[in-house]
């Protein structure tokens, strides 16, 4: 079902990094500058196409620390990284966030740090996650109607999210941008109610196409609605979709607008129209791991040998060394599904 990727799918050769000087590139140009970084595996929804039900989480002790974290931070920084987005799991419910988003916000180098949530916790958490200097908020919001929210989550109360976006905006955090995972069966029909909301606000409202990964790539495989046909939905009850000028590569939605809106609407085609050649980033996950692309079992271990004392020349190494290997293209038109991780494990 998947098209084939007209991108080179070519896997970087398995070498040492050559020496070069100046910031992160990897062995096919790209300028590797973002850092996505899970703070935790855990959660507190179960949404369906996520994870399942009886999900269990990694132990404590098999976490990184917030040390350990803001060492790979500083040497990422120090490798020209200036974004970080925190995701998780669930990022606003490790213990200690807002001191950890205060601490990454005042490394050296670092010039944005974001956040990913549920936005659960937000209406506490979004005026200080803003005072420690958070700028941009990403709210996973996949429908307008409580009881279909609760059937994506398993669990999960609209209100509080609600409330949580409406904390976010008092806060002043900005850009927020909302998004939903289309799932077939499940929110289909929330897509036109959902991309209205981009008419009145100055949102920007995001459509993720559905990625398989792990043990419920079955029914994520059946439940995928393209972004083709998400836009169809809209265009068909909304008007027009009009593409925004001066559309950054490295971002994977591509940007249009509603005739008189104020706010914007995206895709998210990473299935459909993979965008490999923008890609600008890598991903640590909670468990200290790197890996280099999203839809690509390979990573490399950062935990181990920051357990081991390893001196931070020698993380640097194996960081630049990580980053050179990154892959081009993920294998899902040869029917290669992501296995050791979900989406959860990851952070998106
Ligand atoms: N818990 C936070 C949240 O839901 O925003 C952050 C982590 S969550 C894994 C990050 C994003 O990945 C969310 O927008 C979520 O909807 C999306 N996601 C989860 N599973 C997915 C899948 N199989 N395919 C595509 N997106 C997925
Ligand atoms: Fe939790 Fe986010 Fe996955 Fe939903 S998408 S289960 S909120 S990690």
């Amino acid at each position: 079902m998947w098209p084939p990727i007209d991108l080179i799918a070519a896997e970087p050769r398995e070498q040492p990094a050559p020496r070069y000087a100046g910031p992160l590139r990897d062995s096919f140009g790209r300028r590797i500058n973002y850092l996505r970084i899970s703070l935790t595996d855990a959660c507190n929804l179960r949404c369906v196409y996520c994870m399942p039900e009886e999900m269990r989480f990694r132990p404590r002790a098999e976490l990184l620390s917030d040390d350990e974290m803001l060492a790979i931070v500083r040497v990422a920084a120090s490798l020209g990284v200036t974004k970080i987005r925190l995701t998780g799991g669930e990022p606003t419910i490790r213990p200690g966030v807002v001191e950890l988003v205060r601490a990454i916000v005042a490394t050296p180098g670092i010039e944005q740090v974001a956040m990913t949530t549920n936005g659960l916790l937000l209406a506490e958490l979004a005026e200080p996650l803003a005072r420690a200097g958070l700028r941009g908020l990403n709210v996973s919001v996949d429908t307008l109607d409580a009881t279909k929210f609760r059937r994506i989550t398993r669990w999960g109360d609209l209100r509080r999210v609600w409330d949580g976006i409406a904390a976010a905006e008092a806060a002043r955090i900005q850009p927020l941008k909302l998004n939903a995972v289309v799932t077939a069966g499940f929110n289909e029909d929330e897509v036109v109610p959902l991309a209205r909301l981009s008419i009145a606000r100055p949102w920007h409202i995001r459509f993720i196409e559905l990625m398989p990964l792990g043990s419920v790539a079955d029914f994520q495989q059946e439940a995928v609605v393209s972004s083709q046909q998400t836009r169809a939905l809209i265009e068909a009850e909304l008007g027009p979709l009009y593409p925004v000028a001066g559309h950054d590569g490295s971002d994977p939605a591509r940007p249009y607008r509603l005739a008189g809106a104020q706010g914007q609407i995206g895709f998210i085609s990473t299935v459909t129209e993979p965008f490999c050649a923008g890609c600008n980033r890598f991903r640590l996950t909670a468990d200290g791991k790197l890996r280099l692309c999203l839809l690509r079992d390979r990573e490399v271990d950062l935990l181990t040998p920051l357990r081991n004392g390893c001196t931070i020349g020698e993380l640097n190494d194996i960081v630049r060394n990580a980053v050179w290997h990154k892959p081009w293209g993920h294998g899902l038109p040869e029917g290669e599904i992501p296995q050791i991780r979900l989406m959860s494990q990851i952070g998106g």
